[in-house]
């Protein structure tokens, strides 16, 4: 059930339906909107009855919610959800950029990264100190000590940490260290770990699983909501498929999908969507131009050298080159006069 509130209730009259969901024993979810409040329930394991609220004061309507989502729909929320990090905002008019390491490897190495992403002018940088890797033999990050290097990262250069939790032990030490945390396709379903992040104060970058449908990662991203954290970024990686010129097949087409039918902004990563970084730069192109709210992208100054997926990682060059082409196709986008102009 989803209560839409009129444009002039008072506060007071909100804070009635909350008190009348929370007596009923549900969780009230509300959403302030630019023209109006929903209030999305959550907890009731059948339908309720609408005439609880439908007598209150300031309320419009109390609708039946037919979708399998209840709290990503845009039914609940018409304006798209700007999550803020700082200064930077994803969801907002201009495309965020994430940029970094696979994995943190070493003082040296982060620090060498950091300062190429942060001398391109993006100011927010990724890094897993926790691996979720194919072969338990491989490399599987620097766990704590890695976490700290990032809040080295983050004190010198003035960049906002995205990082990935691997389990639920985990979620509070790097909920500590980290502005983002990341999801990775292997625990998308992880549903232990969704309500876990449910719960934390931090925004959430959740990436779609590997061969995950659309709306498995909208009720991916409910579980994460329903606990009452509603800064969740969703992140199209690529899925599975018999394609094998590429590591994974970047499925473009999800983000006006998922914009159609959630409020919540929508990154891709071309670097884990293709595998080989002469790939990443078109790909990353489209995803702009696609409406994507945002990339994240793989760097490295040693690929060669990299502990993990050193084939897709963009030499600092080849990532210069990117920020620029991001910002030449928001500006055509968002500009068409500039279009025209440079015809
Ligand atoms: C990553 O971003 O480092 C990562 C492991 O990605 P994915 O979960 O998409 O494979
Ligand atoms: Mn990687």
């Amino acid at each position: 059930m989803l209560i839409v509130m009129k444009q002039d209730a008072t506060d007071a009259q909100v804070e009635e339906v909350l008190s009348v969901i929370r007596g009923l024993g549900f969780k009230p979810h509300p959403m302030p909107g630019a023209t109006r409040t929903a209030i999305g329930i959550t907890g009731n394991p059948g339908a309720i009855d609408p005439r609880h609220f439908e007598m209150l004061g300031g309320v419009a309507e109390a609708i039946r919610v037919s979708k399998p989502y209840k709290l990503v729909g845009r039914d609940l929320k018409h304006e798209d959800t700007i999550v803020k990090i700082g200064d930077v905002s994803i969801g907002g008019s201009v495309p965020a950029i994430i940029a970094g390491p696979c994995a943190v490897e070493s003082y040296d190495q982060t620090m060498a990264i950091a300062e190429v992403v942060a001398s391109a002018g993006v100011k927010l940088f990724r890094g897993g100190a926790f691996k979720p890797r194919t072969s338990p033999y491989s490399f599987q990050g620097l766990g704590e000590s890695g976490l700290k290097i990032l809040a080295a990262v983050r004190e010198q250069f003035g960049l906002s940490i995205v990082t990935e939790v691997l389990d639920t032990e985990t979620v509070d030490l790097v909920e500590e260290y980290a502005d983002i945390v990341q999801i990775g396709a292997r625990n998308m379903q992880n549903f232990s770990l969704l309500r876990k992040i449910g719960q934390a104060k931090k925004p959430a970058i959740l990436k779609r699983g590997m061969s995950a449908t659309l709306d498995e990662l909208l009720l991916a991203a409910e579980y994460i909501m329903a606990e009452g954290n509603y800064n969740v970024i969703l992140c199209e990686r690529g899925v599975r498929t018999f394609a094998d010129h590429t590591r994974n097949t970047l499925d473009l087409s999800i983000v006006p999908a998922v914009q159609q039918r959630s409020h919540l902004p929508i990154i891709v990563d071309p670097s884990h969507g293709t595998g080989k970084r002469e790939k990443v730069i078109p790909l990353a192109r489209a995803s702009i131009a696609v409406g994507a709210d945002g990339i994240m992208v793989e760097v490295h100054n040693q690929p060669e050298q990299a502990l993990s997926d050193g084939p897709q990682a963009l030499l600092p060059e080849m990532f210069r080159q990117l920020v620029t082409d991001v910002n030449a196709i928001h500006k055509i986008l968002t500009q068409p006069e500039h279009a025209a102009a440079t015809l």
